[in-house]
Order: structure tokens, then C-alpha cells, then sequence
């Protein structure tokens, strides 16, 4: 049952957040069965449910919008014809004002484009752009301040939206409650990481699950997976998270607070990683309703609005 899904842009193979030093699993394990089994003992000891009912007036206000239907997929956006590798004219994408073609999926490290600090919201982080490996975010919090699991940290303006999240979904009932299998990951854990999966499968295979260290949307403290409440079971140990309550609740709700799905299903040729239902990035409740509406991935949204031609 432990389907391969193997870890990806996050490539959580690292064993715990609380061994900075990232080394790979010591034990030379298959890439499901590491992920599987290397539970953070913080997220494993911390259980589940623990604040779910605290503050229930935590509902999406504002910005979203109940009634609005599922979003249009991919209708705005020409380039990155699925399945295709090529590239793409940049005369293609106008669709945008502020249009910036989407590059297809190749593998550079130009540097982030502004600073991370402030700009964690637009930035474009991919396997085209990195962040310094000197970079760790100013201030980093405990996802237990959002009154989720310990051991894991995010930057503290996600806090609100966190907890507000958390807070519907365990709401929701029928076993929908989320919980964080994941968050923040410093360059050195990513660097370990990616090493592992180059050595476990190679560096081919490794490129399409495992971001390279700086490229990781996990470094920015913005970036959290998630996994169901009622089980320690990592999301990638499942065929397909998204199809569990919690899974299903978060593809359709946490844009709501502000977050996205950065490596939607079937969408590899334009996020460059393979589908990742668990790994949500923190946007902020305004651009994570525009990027939703959009019906794009964040990563095309963003080269679109916030790339270098912008
Ligand atoms: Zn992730």
C-alpha cells in the first residue's frame, strides 16, 4: 500500500526537523519506505487534534467566496503545452498585462529576484531560481503557535491564516482536520536531501520530486505539507492524498487563507515536479485568489505577474 509517491520539491527525506544537519537516512531504504517510516518524532508525538476546537470563529471571510465555482483549469495560459518539451515563443503568453513567458522546465540558479524577507509572497522560487544558501527567513515561529503540531516552523505571518485554517477544517468534521507533516527547511536539510534521492535513484529521477538545495519553496518558511489529522501516515505514503478528506478539504478550501497547491496534479510540464497534493505555499489571501481564479499553478501565475519581464 505504500505506494511509491516519492517526496518531492519538499523531498522531506530528511529524518527529522530537529536534525538541522540533514543528513540522509542512515539506513539505505527505499524512497517510500524512508519517507514512510522517518516520521518527525516532534509531528508523531504531538498527535493530532489538539486545538481543534479553539477559536471557532475562525471562518474565511472576505475574500472568499462560497458560492464560486471550481476553478477554471488552465484556461488563461498557452504555454507549456502538456507533454511537450520544447520551448515556447515568448509572443505566445500575452495573456497577462504584465506578461512574462513561462519558461519551460530547465535547471539554472539565477538568484531570487528581490528579497525573500519581504517578497516571500511573489517570489519565484523554481528549479530556474534560487535563494542564497546563507538564507534562513528573520523570524521563524512554531506551526504550535497556529495551535498545530510542534517541531515545525513557519514565518510568524502565516501564523493567523494557519491557525484559522486548521481551525475549519477540523470544523469541517468527518475526519477532514489537517495537521502539518512538514514546514520549514533550511538549505543544508535540502541539501541532504536532494543528495539522498540523487543516490537513491539518481539525479535524473531525483530532479523531478526533489528540489535542488535553494530551490526549495520549504527554505522561504512558507511552504508547509501537509497530512490528515487522523493518521501519522505521510501524504506521500497515500496513491493520492488529494482524495482523502483532509486532501480533498484543502484542494478546495485553503486558498481560502491564503495558501496554494504549488505542484498540482498533471501540471508537471509547467510546475517542473511531480504532483504533490500535500505541499501548500503560503501567498497571502489576496494573490492566493487571484493565482486561484487564475487556474493556473502558482509558478505560472508568478513568472506571469511577478517575472522578469513584469
Ligand atoms: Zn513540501
Amino acid at each position: 500500500m505504500a505506494f511509491a509517491v516519492i517526496v518531492a520539491a519538499c523531498s522531506s527525506s530528511t529524518p527529522t526537523p530537529s536534525e538541522p544537519s540533514a543528513a540522509p537516512p542512515s539506513a539505505p531504504v527505499s524512497p517510500g519506505s524512508s519517507l514512510g517510516s522517518a516520521g518527525p518524532s516532534a509531528g508523531a508525538s504531538s498527535g493530532s487534534s489538539a486545538s481543534a476546537s479553539v477559536e471557532p470563529s475562525a471562518e474565511p471571510s472576505g475574500s472568499a467566496s462560497p458560492s464560486e465555482p471550481p476553478r477554471p483549469h488552465k484556461t488563461p495560459h498557452p504555454t507549456a503545452t502538456p507533454g511537450d518539451g520544447t520551448p515556447t515563443p515568448p509572443s505566445s503568453d500575452v495573456s497577462s498585462p504584465n506578461g512574462t513567458p513561462l519558461p519551460t522546465c530547465r535547471y539554472a540558479d539565477l538568484p531570487v529576484r528581490g528579497d525573500p524577507n519581504t517578497d516571500w509572497a511573489t517570489m519565484i522560487l523554481d528549479t530556474i531560481y534560487r535563494l542564497p544558501s546563507t538564507f534562513v527567513p528573520q523570524h521563524l515561529v512554531s506551526t504550535s503557535d497556529a495551535g498545530m503540531q510542534s517541531g515545525f516552523e513557519v514565518i510568524p505571518t502565516v501564523i493567523d491564516d494557519l491557525r484559522a485554517m486548521h481551525e475549519a477544517s477540523a470544523a469541517a468534521g468527518d475526519g477532514q482536520e489537517i495537521a502539518v507533516r512538514w514546514a520549514y527547511r533550511s538549505y543544508g536539510e535540502q541539501a541532504g536531501a536532494f543528495a539522498h534521492w540523487v543516490a537513491v535513484s539518481g539525479r535524473a529521477a531525483a530532479l523531478t520530486h526533489s528540489a535542488r538545495p535553494g530551490h526549495s519553496e520549504h527554505q522561504l518558511g512558507t511552504a508547509i505539507d501537509f497530512r490528515s489529522a487522523s493518521s501519522l501516515e505521510p501524504p506521500w505514503d497515500y496513491a493520492d492524498w488529494a482524495l482523502t478528506p483532509p486532501g480533498q478539504w484543502m484542494e478546495q478550501n485553503a486558498w481560502k487563507y491564503g495558501f496554494v497547491l504549488s505542484y498540482p496534479k498533471g501540471e508537471t510540464a509547467e510546475t517542473c515536479y511531480a504532483y504533490e497534493p500535500w505541499h501548500y505555499r503560503y501567498v497571502g489571501r489576496t494573490l492566493a485568489k487571484q493565482i486561484h481564479d487564475s487556474g493556473d499553478p502558482p509558478r505560472v501565475y508568478l513568472w506571469q505577474h511577478y517575472g522578469p519581464g513584469a
